[in-house]
């Protein structure tokens, strides 16, 4: 994908985020690397009106705060940028206030093995990143601990963050999430969900590792 396509790619993204109900008005936000670079949403602009060109760019090591391009980026641009630049498997990275995953974070529930799609998200739960005011270094690094180990977090009194090699796969974990999120919440109205051990959880990690890579050769279709 070259840079217009991911420019666009990112502003496609929102779009749906907001469609799908997965967020609402100029909340939440998008990055994704491109090379040694971020592209991110610009801050508070409806995602009907953006353009490719309002995209930020942001090297990932310049000086603190750097960017480029004709709007100023999210607030959230430091978590995005240490995310990218700790983690060099994760290509994208989303950021919604997601309905049920917000409520569970304004408890300050992490979400347990409740269900084994938790697995989807690194391990055996999904952590609850401490709260510190939007924008700030302090958010950075809770959301950064939180995510240690693991694709996803829950940002206290905030929202979620969702991650993933790519702007598809790091949406898909943000729809999953707020899934699990939704369905946890409910199964605590009925007494509670019963938490799957940790050896099961190893199990399905060890499936997933194989499960749904259907954008690489199967052995079936090698063989022809
Ligand atoms: P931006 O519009 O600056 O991206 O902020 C939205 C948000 O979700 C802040 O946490
Ligand atoms: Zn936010």
């Amino acid at each position: 994908m070259d840079e217009q396509e991911l420019r666009r790619s990112i502003i496609e993204h929102c779009r749906m985020m907001n469609a799908s109900g997965l967020n609402q008005g100029t909340s939440g936000n998008i990055s994704a690397r491109y090379g040694d670079r971020m592209l991110i949403t610009p801050s508070a602009i409806p995602y009907g009106e953006m353009m490719p060109d309002m995209i930020c760019s942001m090297p990932l090591n310049g000086r603190d705060g750097e960017w480029h391009g004709p709007k100023k980026p999210s607030v959230e641009w430091r978590f995005h940028l240490d995310i990218l630049r700790s983690r060099p498997e994760i290509g994208a990275v989303v950021h919604t206030h997601s309905m049920y995953a917000t409520i569970l974070a304004m408890a300050r529930k992490p979400i347990p093995a409740c269900h084994y799609m938790i697995a989807a998200f690194g391990g055996n739960d999904v952590k609850v990143a401490d709260y510190a005011r939007y924008g700030t270094p302090e958010l950075s690094e809770a959301v950064t601990t939180a995510l240690e180990g693991r694709s996803a977090c829950l940002m206290a009194n905030h929202g979620m963050v969702a991650t993933g090699l790519t702007l598809k796969k790091a949406m898909w974990a943000a729809v999953e999430l707020e899934t699990i999120a939704k369905q946890y919440y409910h199964s605590l109205l009925i007494g509670g969900p019963v938490i799957l051990p940790d050896e099961e959880i190893a199990g399905v990690l060890q499936g997933f590792a194989s499960y749904g890579l259907q954008d690489r050769p199967q052995p079936s279709q090698a063989a022809h």
